[in-house]
């Protein structure tokens, strides 16, 4: 049975992240994105409040909420700053291949620590020379005695510049691809790791990304998360839970840009009238409702298969495509409502505009998600109609009235190219149509 109502609890945890984003982000969000710093003293309250770490499962001290959970939380921050609930939600991803992994002793070592104090987890498979192309990392990690030694750069580090700790992939030697990649907890006050200045962004600036790098790095056989071989796959993992929320971002940002243009249609007048009284605006806000709406709907979707642990990489990469895409028309549309006032810094829009692009990029480019979705079509993906050359179109001359009385004792071919239906015994000496010779006509009825 499907069933799209929210349980009271889940309820009660929207409203409360709704009132955490009006009392604590929306007063400051422009504030810190014109400084291009981090608020730390937001994501500490969010900590306090119980609103990071919140999938921290109940075993290790954590609440043990869904990525349902996830997606309700994620959208209400975002839509008061997607730079902030970037770096609030950071910890999840940084967290993710430690919950996936089989590791328990990490398990219990990272996870009942961060639920406890106000520690950052972020995460790292990206370098300045790869992004999309994951089995192509050359962060080195060589195996010395137990330990591994860490050698090389990850780039574009969410919270990089803040963290205490860092999931770390990396691999053996870069030639063996995705059978080199190892993935590692690291404590970033070791000897031997260096944090890059904060990289200067067009959006989501209140959130910071840095470079980090090792320098024979050592890191402990306890905190080896996954062997080499198995760190792409976990990483993977990690991403079928990582981009639906990706998705909510999209989801609430475009919710906010919605309501403030629909708010400001009914202010602004043209023509002696309020501009929302115009059926083109009406329309391009119904249009963007609708996109929000269907945005949501994907990736609540999707976050249900992630918590019913069926396999969820399309379903994560449709969501994460299609409510980016939408959240990135959906606030263009809102800056054509608002027009002039929409391109200036005066009004929220700007800093919508700048925040949402991101959002097709990180964590799986909008083309990687094509290709994922795309693989699964060529690949997996079961049809439920027979093959075109099945399909039993029937018509031609000669057929009329009831359709067995119709076709009984008839023989019908099929031109191979144009699809025309031939009726007779034989196939015709050349389609009519196409000119394709008779011979390669197929017999379409009666069905063997
Ligand atoms: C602000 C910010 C925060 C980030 N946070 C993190 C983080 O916390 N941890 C982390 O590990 N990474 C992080 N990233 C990195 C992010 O995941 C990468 O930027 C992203 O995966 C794209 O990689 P790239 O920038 O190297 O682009 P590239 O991989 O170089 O791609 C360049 C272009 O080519 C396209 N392309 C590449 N391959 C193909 C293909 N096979 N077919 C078609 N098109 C293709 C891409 O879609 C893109 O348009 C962050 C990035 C940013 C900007």
């Amino acid at each position: 049975m499907l069933n799209f109502k929210l349980t009271k609890e889940q309820v009660e945890l929207q409203n409360k992240v709704r009132e955490f984003t009006r009392r604590e982000i929306l007063p400051v969000a422009w504030y810190y994105d014109e400084l291009d710093e981090i608020p730390m003293f937001i994501l500490k309250k969010a900590f306090e409040e119980g609103i990071m770490n919140s999938d921290i499962p109940k075993e290790y001290g954590g609440k043990g909420y869904g990525l349902i959970e996830g997606a309700l939380a994620v959208e209400e921050i975002a839509a008061g700053c997607a730079g902030l609930a970037t770096s609030i939600f950071d910890n999840s991803l940084g967290m993710a291949p430690v919950m996936l992994s089989d590791k328990e002793h990490i398990k219990k070592r990272y996870l009942s620590e961060i639920v406890k104090r106000f520690k950052l987890m972020c995460f790292g498979t990206s370098e300045p020379t790869m992004g999309s192309d994951v089995a192509g990392m050359r962060c080195l990690a060589v195996k010395d005695g137990d330990d591994y030694i860490l050698n090389g750069t990850k780039y574009w580090i969410t919270n990089g510049g803040i963290a205490d700790y860092m999931t770390v992939f990396a691999t053996t030697d870069p030639k063996l691809q995705h059978g080199g990649i190892c993935a590692f907890v690291v404590s970033l006050d070791r000897k031997g790791v260096s944090i890059g200045k904060s990289i200067p962004k067009m959006g989501q600036r209140c959130s910071n990304t840095a470079g980090i790098h090792f320098n024979n790095v050592r890191v402990p056989k306890e905190d080896v998360l996954a062997e080499p071989g198995e760190g792409f796959v976990l990483a993977m993992k990690t991403f079928d839970r990582t981009r639906p929320i990706i998705g909510s971002f999209g989801v609430g940002a475009a919710r906010s840009a919605l309501e403030f243009a629909l708010n400001y249609s009914k202010k602004r007048h043209t023509f002696g009238s309020p501009i929302s009284n115009y059926q083109s605006i009406q329309f391009k806000l119904a249009e963007m409702y609708m996109k929000v709406e269907t945005a949501r709907l994907l990736t609540w979707k999707a976050a249900a298969e992630v918590d019913e642990g069926t396999v969820a990489n399309v379903g994560a990469s449709i969501a994460k495509l299609y409510a980016t895409q939408a959240a990135f028309e959906v606030v263009s549309d809102a800056l054509q409502i608002f027009a002039g006032y929409g391109y200036t810094k005066m009004y929220p829009i700007e800093k919508l505009f700048r925040d949402v692009r991101l959002l097709m990029i990180y964590e799986g480019t909008s083309e990687i998600q094509h290709l994922i979705i795309a693989g699964h079509l060529f690949g997996s993906y079961k049809p439920v109609m027979p093959s075109l050359d099945e399909v039993p179109i029937m018509r031609g001359d000669g057929l009329s009235g009831e359709f067995s009385k119709s076709v009984e004792g008839k023989t019908a071919w099929r031109c191979p190219m144009c699809g025309y239906i031939h009726v007779g015994d034989e196939p015709p000496d050349a389609c009519p149509y196409c000119f394709v010779k008779g011979k390669a006509f197929k017999k379409v009825w009666p069905k063997e």
